[in-house]
């Protein structure tokens, strides 16, 4: 339980830290990348706290399809449905996951690269 109280995901959730909103859905919330490495990078991360892609289990299936519909609703609103965009969960260090709640990368607005660095 203390690393949710410190989650500083859980906090933008919250409003007690700020974030730039973009979407929020039934079970989801996204907010734009502090560090963008792409036109558009919106994160979509799950309202309750999920450390990472390992821990989701069979209740989570909910969880992952609104995720999923948010970032479609998002690609939409920001232009790149028709160009294309990439989804991507890091997990673990060798992904450089780097803040440990759930976290969907909607990234796009350029040619990315495959594979990735
Ligand atoms: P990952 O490397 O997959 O764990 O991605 C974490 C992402 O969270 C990075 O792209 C960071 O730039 C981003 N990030 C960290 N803190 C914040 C914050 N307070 N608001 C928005 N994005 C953040």
């Amino acid at each position: 339980l203390s690393d949710r109280a410190d989650c500083i995901f859980c906090k933008i959730v919250a409003g007690e830290i700020p974030s730039t909103e973009v979407a929020s859905s039934e079970f989801s919330h996204a907010f734009r990348d502090l560090n963008p490495v792409a036109p558009v990078h919106v994160l979509v991360v799950p309202k309750a706290h999920v450390r990472d892609a390992t821990e989701l289990g069979d209740d989570h299936g909910a969880t992952l399809a609104d995720m999923l519909q948010l970032a479609r609703s998002i690609a939409t609103s920001e232009g790149i449905i028709d160009g294309g965009y990439r989804l991507v969960f890091n997990v673990g260090d060798d992904a450089g996951n780097s803040v440990p709640h759930l976290h969907m990368h909607v990234l796009g607005g350029r040619v990315m690269a495959w594979p990735p660095g």
